[in-house]
């Protein structure tokens, strides 16, 4: 017998179901194969606050997991949601104090020790002891000899630890269990990364899912409702399904981008048709793309209209946007929100790192989507090579200029890729990448780097998000606006704060 089933281990945000596992199980019930999606993350929570937190004299915990699911309004309210997910926090927050040395939240797990060494996770899973032990042990339990091989899908290295303490459990319990997912994918590409995941795990599947099914086409070629193992709400208010309109990067041209190498394809209307036949009612549509396109954005607008409670994505702030009135057409057909990579207010930085747009059309991207009623996530990027005083204080200018338009605000300081075309290049950027002190075999995806004018753009940003950036009274609101746990599923279902 094979029966397989799908399994999303522990940490991932419980707002919806992991798009990798969903993806796998939705591939393989349209060819056929039941592979029913075991979302542990969600699992673990649900345990944790409806079983261990009443019982550890938590009573609010449950009221304020039902406002996350039923919030009795059309959308949340923000100073609501912040206190339900500090009832949260802080049941977490007093579990983790049983599991000395493990950072644990609603996005992420890190045990002990060296962060992501893999002899240390090995040695961890098979103690017996992490935060996850108990309810996986409640899990293999209950979901015994309802499957003989078990397909772990892995997209986040807060995944990790979790996941290869479930691989363990199941392997000592005579089920097989094969590896893949974009974190696979993802260090395959960092030269000795997937040489450490191939310690942990025996199996592992570096293709789209192809291998499992026989079939050459690619993967996301045919997709549909897949089977859940449980019928268990995620928080939110809505149902939450993730969805790709392509595969790859439609622009592919950063720099710095590690995914260029992603192959590019469009995926096909149809797919989507058919998961929302077999899916929920009136589902809001999560589009995963890296960089939504635009056309095949607004083939889908009719559809998104008829059977969708809305949508929302992730948008390079690119001028055709702007045309045809496409921002505000998308708000009539339910986009709630875009989250836009605007990154810099000075043009010559997103020039030197090929960015494909210039601050002025990324403020007037961002303009249109206020005025047309939709929600505004920026995402900014300071500390790249080269970026000086100047250049941030363009960013500070920018982001004044929108004062008032933007709704949620993520803040990033670069990392360097471990393969990305800037590495290759790096020379040519004025910058020496390095490598990390430690001999210990540990999993990363990014390499430290000095600049070779002595400059160290890195630090000198966080000293100006730190100092200055943070505390100019158009950032203060953004800031105190943007939801720290459940991000961006939430954003989008958020009461729209009045403009100022
Ligand atoms: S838009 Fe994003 S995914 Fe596309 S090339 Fe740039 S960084 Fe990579």
């Amino acid at each position: 017998m094979d029966r397989k089933s799908v399994i999303s281990p522990p940490v991932i945000t419980p707002s919806e179901v992991p798009a990798g596992a969903f993806m796998l199980a939705g591939g393989l019930a349209a060819r056929g194969i039941e592979a029913p999606i075991h979302d542990l993350s969600l699992g673990f929570f649900r345990w944790l606050f409806l079983e261990h937190a009443p019982k550890a004299g938590f009573a609010n915990c449950v009221p304020s997991l039902e406002y996350l699911i039923s919030p009795g309004t059309e959308f949340y309210d923000p100073h609501k949601h912040r206190s339900v997910c500090g009832v949260l926090q802080s049941v977490l927050k007093s579990y983790k104090k049983k599991f000395p040395g493990w950072q644990l939240s609603l996005m992420d797990s890190v045990p002990p020790g060296i962060a992501h060494s893999t002899e240390e996770l090995i040695t961890l899973a098979k103690s017996g002891s992490t935060p996850f032990s108990e309810y996986f042990k409640l899990w293999l339990k209950r979901s015994r000899g309802t499957f003989d091989h078990g397909l772990i899908s892995l997209a986040y290295l807060s995944q990790l630890p979790a996941a290869v303490e479930i691989a363990w459990l199941l392997e000592e319990s005579g089920i097989r269990v094969t590896v893949g997912g974009s974190l696979a994918s993802a260090l395959k590409d960092t030269g000795s990364g997937i040489e450490l995941l191939k310690s942990c795990f025996r199996e592992i599947a570096m293709d789209d899912g192809r291998s499992l099914t026989g079939e050459d086409q690619p993967f996301l070629s045919k997709v549909e409702w897949p089977v859940f193992a449980d019928r268990w709400k995620y928080f939110s208010s809505r149902p939450v399904i993730p969805f790709p309109l392509t595969t790859g990067c439609i622009w592919n041209k950063c720099l710095f981008c590690p995914d260029r190498d992603k192959p590019y394809m469009d995926v096909s209307i149809r797919n989507l048709k058919r998961i929302l036949e077999g899916g929920p009612h009136n589902p809001v549509i999560h589009l995963i793309d890296s960089a939504i396109p635009v056309k095949a954005v607004e083939e889908m607008l009719p559809l998104f209209r008829e059977k969708t409670s809305g949508f929302y994505g992730f948008a390079r702030p690119q001028g055709e946007w702007l045309k045809s009135g496409l921002l505000k057409r998308m708000a009539d057909s339910g986009c709630l929100m875009l989250q836009t990579g605007v990154e810099s207010g000075s043009s010559g930085i997103l020039q030197r790192f090929m960015k494909g747009f210039s601050p002025d059309t990324a403020e007037k991207v961002v303009t249109e989507i206020s005025a047309s009623g939709m929600r505004n996530y920026v995402y900014l990027l300071f500390g790249l090579p080269g970026e000086t005083e100047k250049d941030r204080e363009l960013t500070l200018g920018l982001v004044r200029r929108l004062k008032g338009k933007i709704d949620y605000m993520n803040l990033s300081v670069f990392n360097l890729p471990e393969k990305c075309e800037l590495t290759d290049r790096a020379a040519e950027f004025g910058i020496m990448p390095g490598e990390y002190d430690s001999d210990a075999p540990v999993l990363r995806f990014y390499r430290p780097f000095q600049s070779v004018d002595g400059s160290d753009p890195r630090k000198e940003a966080r000293e100006f998000i730190r100092d200055v950036f943070r505390s100019d009274p158009a950032v203060i609101p953004v800031l105190q606006s943007t939801p720290k746990w459940f991000r961006a599923g939430h954003m989008a279902l958020m009461k729209k704060a009045p403009l100022l």
